[in-house]
């Protein structure tokens, strides 16, 4: 039966504020990243080296949800954050915010963790042998480049495991976060916690749609029907896989001709942005053959 909503709920409904921000959940975020790249790495549809690609992600998921556990990153200052705010800047700006060294720690746990996997590849163990040896200046080198999206100098092998180690960082920065700290920037499809692009958005149970970090997992409203890369309105459609997974469509724009993924947590509860987004490359493969352009990459796939 139907439920219908009395005129005095309806009134609570509608004065209930909307949340600007939604910032990650520590003791959740990765592990349940890994329970949904496992559950979609079963799927029929799933190819055998997709499927073996969002296994090994999923392990890597877990290594990232034990690091954070242990992980106490200084916060901004009380003059940094009013700095923020002044400037409509992130609070943490994954280009300029002075990373502390823990987060090369982190990414060597990541290793030692898929080094223990008796079906890891050949290939993807010398990748992690070669990160565990790789001296501080190459592996903040490699860092800076992938922040900076300059893909001509990124190790596009070891890129999914040195962005894990980071995204582990700029989460625990995150999560300590207050949200009246984080500013309203001027350029409103960035993050406002750190500066990165989305990777999708999420349309969350109560219709309100939100973007995605691909790093540090901050979601920020942006009203639906609306281009998250040119931010116009007009000339957006849906595109989606025919008999598809329910709960996953392409956000079109034929303005600037890019695409966003969309998930619909009322469609399917357990969406996840960065593990749905993944798992359905074949809507990215539709989409380029109908001349649309990925705005930005997934973090665990960085170069497309
Ligand atoms: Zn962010
Ligand atoms: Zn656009």
């Amino acid at each position: 039966m139907r439920r219908i909503l009395e005129p005095g709920q309806i009134e609570d409904v509608a004065q209930r504020p909307l949340p600007r921000l939604r910032l990650p959940d520590r003791a959740h975020v990765f592990s349940m990243r890994a329970a949904r790249l496992r559950q979609q790495s079963g799927k029929d549809a799933i190819g055998g080296s997709i499927g073996d690609y969002l296994r090994l992600m999923a392990h890597l998921a877990d290594a990232q949800q034990i690091a954070l556990a242990d992980m106490e990153s200084t916060p901004p200052s009380i003059e940094q954050i009013a700095h923020a705010r002044t400037f409509r800047m992130p609070l943490v700006a994954s280009n300029g915010w002075p990373r502390e060294q823990h987060w090369r720690r982190t990414l060597r746990s990541i290793c030692d963790s898929l080094a223990m996997l008796p079906e890891l590849s050949a290939p993807t163990r010398a990748v992690c042998d070669g990160l565990r040896v790789l001296g501080r200046e190459s592996l903040e080198a490699q860092a800076d480049a992938l922040l900076a999206a300059r893909t001509e100098a990124v190790d596009v092998a070891a890129a999914p495991f040195v962005m894990a180690a980071l995204q582990v960082y700029w989460v625990d920065l995150a999560s300590r976060m207050r949200t009246d700290d984080i500013p309203e920037l001027d350029v409103p499809g960035a993050c406002p916690t750190c500066g990165t692009l989305p990777v999708a958005s999420v349309v969350r149970a109560q219709g309100f749609r939100y973007l995605h970090c691909a790093l540090c997992a901050t979601e920020w409203h942006m009203v639906r029907v609306k281009c998250s890369h040119c931010l116009t309105t007009r000339g957006i459609s849906y595109q989606f896989i025919e008999d598809g997974p329910p709960g996953i469509r392409a956000e079109c724009c034929d303005t600037c001709r890019t695409y966003r993924k969309i998930l619909y947590q009322e469609q399917d509860g357990e969406v996840e942005p960065v593990a749905d987004d993944l798992a359905s490359l074949a809507l990215d493969l539709l989409l380029s053959d109908a001349g649309y352009h990925r705005a930005s990459a997934n973090p665990l796939l960085p170069v497309v």
